[in-house]
């Protein structure tokens, strides 16, 4: 009997990833475990690759297998748990192995091989004159790596450099070489005063100067942001001396350990009546999945600390993800303030280094209390007893490049194997959520009343088709004008949401109707008026305006559409004392900027807030007695099944940021569809109704959860392949269900172009597909996408995406 290996490789494409045989040289037999990391040859070549060992099985027969080379890890850095989970994630959202350990491991615990060579000091052998140089050289550059010495020595191999070792002139050592960078964001300041920069410097220079007299320290991003400058240009000023640069880090977890102050949670009555029968459910010690479902300012987060403080108590890990946009240093310290040097945080804005530091805080059992976005599903727990996912219908819990993992589907996984509960909170559940609590297979747990009798605001609806014929072309209604007036008067403060859906500037020429648009992408360019510049919100591409338009040379260029930054001058114009803070995704400001100003605004040194999505979640501030929201129907008219949904729920959402201190709320919706049903029920912040209309329609229309979509999607540099490619993947299909799969059954739309047919100078072709994922599928659609791709040709299939574009 022998032991074989099954191993997984890096950088294998999807056709090529399977679990390869090896075997495990006798050497080496002590020291293979499965869930190490081991370097193998591989392909026709033999090339070393790195690999993670799955199972280790006994076989008689090991003909023509390779020998593992060398193990990489002391301890196996995938415990089994993780090794299915690896699988399971392979299996179900067709990525590579490896794609799947990159997400279960922070990437900073992952090494890079470099081969080098270190001289031996005293040798005293033969060489010939080529060897000695090449001797003496590694003797003067220790641990010289084989690739440079190759190239210094121009040579065509390392047939020498075997010589030398053989001779035992030189140590090769194979040692796989640790690769953490801290992923610090690079900062750059003035280091001579303006009167003393030389005269002779460029334009594109002296922009750069400019940005940097008037804000002092900047990021680099942030430098190119504003004046579409290129990196190369502050690397020149940098080497004659006039910037400095320094690295700062991005992310900054709290100093735990000085916080700690627990404070006992009193829950009121129907808290507590949800807290019991959670309580009973953990005792149980099954796996479960149950929904806290409660109206906004219901104190679910009261809830769910006191059940953290329990399972922490009883010894065992605790999981909570919070939506990117929670995770503030206020909700870090709030943790803190509780476990103290318990609680481990993972952002994927975190440096490598902190990632892999809170990585082995909770492999080592130090820290018991994993908060973070959607990565920290992954937090290395061996006794996990609860996972919670707060704001579960929030999409970015998908996630949206390989591995296209859903957080909640992971932690139904983990629960399983550690007989733990995946508790979901949220105020307006994801229909297919709520749909799975009704019907019993989650427990649901329901809070109806605001805490502390807090009162929701009182919302009223103005529409805005009265508004136009009344002569009032601005996009403040008069009801929200004198709502705004009241607040200022009463030195409170107001939070503005432009659904930015269809709300951006754009740039065209009245009289040959030229759009301004990307040239690497089929999309217009929008209108940036803090660096004055068009961007491309999907490849980042920046360009000058012209006075004049490119086409026909037409010199009345028109701007049109209303983005936050119109809006934000439309404020100013009509409140000229009011102080307004912007916030967008746009404004490409470090999350330090995004939560000091959120730090500001909590001080009051702002009266208003305006801005996208992200004024609407999760901030909780007490002074904050009115919310108006800039065109509540924008979101409800794109083709995505999800469109109604969403806007329900970021209308709840925002309508429940008014009103959560002592003061009484109000909320103003401005819309040009009042009589609109959505809105409606939005207004009286009536969840249920609308899930009972909106699951009615998903069962008519047949989608989700009455079925899975999924798309499958073709990418490349040319267009023609593209096309052929994805027209051979649908007939693939298409002779796949009238013969061996003629029990799957689906719908198929397409194949066509993508909504966006072209993102970065790749032309993209899709279909979407209507059915239920189950194995046969997956099977199906793994050997249907298993086509030869040529020339950076790419396949991509993603089950139940967020978006379809
Ligand atoms: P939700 O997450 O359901 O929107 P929160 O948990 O943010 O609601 O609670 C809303 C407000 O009520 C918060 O300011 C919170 O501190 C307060 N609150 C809720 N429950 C309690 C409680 N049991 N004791 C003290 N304060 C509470
Ligand atoms: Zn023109
Ligand atoms: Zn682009």
């Amino acid at each position: 009997m022998n032991k074989i290996a099954k191993v997984v490789i890096e950088k294998a494409t999807l056709q090529f990833d399977t679990q390869y045989s090896y075997v495990i040289p006798n050497s080496l037999l002590e020291f293979c475990e499965e869930g190490k990391r081991v370097l193998v040859p591989f392909g026709r070549a033999n090339t070393k690759k790195q690999g993670v060992v799955m199972h280790i099985e006994e076989t008689d027969n090991t003909d023509g297998l390779k020998p593992i080379l060398q193990i990489i890890d002391e301890i196996p850095v995938l415990n089994g748990e993780m090794i299915s989970l690896c699988e399971w994630m392979h299996n179900n959202t067709f990525c590579t192995y490896f794609d799947a350990i990159h997400a279960i491991l922070p990437t900073g615990i992952n090494y890079k091989i470099i081969e080098t060579y270190t001289a031996v000091n005293d040798f005293c052998g033969e060489l010939t004159q080529e060897e000695n140089e090449i001797y003496n050289y590694v003797l003067n550059n220790k641990g010289a790596a084989k690739t440079k010495i190759i190239k210094d020595f121009s040579l065509n191999n390392d047939l020498v450099l075997v010589s030398l070792c053989a001779k035992g002139a030189l140590v090769l050592n194979n040692n796989a070489h640790r690769n953490v960078l801290d992923a610090t964001e690079k900062m750059v300041h003035l280091c001579q005063e303006v009167s003393e920069i030389p005269k002779n410097i460029t334009k594109q220079q002296n922009a750069v100067i400019g940005v940097l007299e008037e804000i002092g320290d900047a990021s680099v991003k942030e430098i190119l942001y504003f004046t579409g400058v290129t990196a190369s240009v502050i690397k020149t000023l940098e080497k004659n001396g006039i910037v400095a640069t320094y690295e700062k880090e991005v992310f900054r977890i709290p100093d735990y350990d000085k916080q700690v102050n627990p404070k006992e949670i009193v829950l009121n009555q129907e808290q507590q009546t949800a807290y019991n029968a959670l309580c009973e459910k953990l005792d149980s010690k099954n796996a479960c999945c149950e929904l806290l479902y409660g109206i906004t300012g219901s104190g679910k987060t009261q809830v769910f600390l006191k059940l953290v403080d329990k399972v922490v108590k009883s010894g065992k890990g605790v999981i909570v993800m919070v939506p990117e946009i929670s995770l503030t240093p206020q909700t870090i310290s709030l943790f803190a303030s509780r476990y103290g040097s318990k609680i481990a945080v993972f952002h994927s804005a975190m440096s490598l280094g902190q990632r892999t530091d809170e990585w082995k805080r909770v492999k080592n059992g130090e820290a018991q209390v994993a908060i973070g976005t959607r990565s920290a599903v992954f937090a290395p727990f061996e006794n996990l007893g609860l996972i919670i996912m707060d704001e579960e219908q929030e999409h970015t819990y998908k996630s949206e490049k390989s591995p296209r993992f859903h957080a909640r589907n992971v932690a139904k996984f983990r629960a399983n194997k550690h007989g733990a509960m995946l508790l979901l909170a949220s105020a307006t559940p994801a229909v297919e959520s709520f749909l799975n609590a009704k019907s019993g297979k989650y427990g649901l747990h329901t809070l109806r009343h605001r805490y502390a009798n807090a009162i929701l605001p009182e919302v009223v609806t103005v529409d805005m088709r009265k508004e136009v014929v009344s002569g009032n072309s601005s996009s403040i209604s008069r009801t929200l004008y004198s709502e705004i007036n009241e607040v200022l008067e009463a030195k409170k403060q107001a939070i503005l949401l432009l659904n930015r859906r269809g709300y951006k500037t754009y740039i065209s020429c009245p009289s040959c109707s030229w759009v301004a648009s990307c040239p690497n992408c089929s999309i217009s360019l929008t209108y940036h008026n803090a660096n004055k510049r068009l961007m491309c919100h999907y490849c980042g591409y920046s360009a000058q305006i012209d006075k004049n338009c490119p086409e026909c040379g037409g010199e009345h260029l028109k701007f049109f559409g209303l983005g936050t930054q119109k809006l934000e001058e439309e404020l100013n114009s009509l409140f000229p004392s009011a102080k307004i803070l912007r916030l967008d995704a746009d404004t490409t400001m470090s999350r330090d900027a995004f939560s000091n100003s959120l730090k500001k605004f909590a001080n009051g040194e702002y009266d208003l807030m305006v801005g996208t999505q992200m004024v609407a979640k999760g901030l909780n501030f007490p002074n904050v007695t009115l919310v108006g929201v800039i065109g509540a129907d924008q979101a409800m008219y794109s083709e995505d099944y999800r469109s109604f949904e969403r806007t329900f729920s970021l209308l709840t959402q925002v309508i429940g940021r008014a009103g959560r201190g002592e003061f009484k709320g109000k909320a103003v919706i401005q819309t040009f569809s009042p009589e609109s049903d959505l809105i409606k029920k939005a207004v009286t912040q009536d969840y249920e109704a609308f899930y009972d209309t909106e699951i009615t329609t998903r069962k008519i229309m047949t989608y989700p959860p009455y079925c899975d979509m999924v798309t499958i999607t073709v990418s490349s540099p040319f267009k023609d392949l593209a096309k052929v490619t994805i027209e051979e993947i649908f007939n693939n299909l298409k002779s796949g269900i009238s013969g061996e799969y003629s029990d799957v059954k689906m719908v198929v739309l397409g194949p066509s172009a993508a909504s966006i047919p072209k993102i970065s100078n790749r032309y993209r072709f899709r279909m979407i597909i209507k059915t239920r994922n189950n194995k046969r599928f997956r099977e199906l659609v793994r050997k249907a996408t298993s086509v030869k791709l040529k020339n950076d040709t790419s396949v991509s299939v993603d089950i139940n995406p967020e978006s379809i574009l």
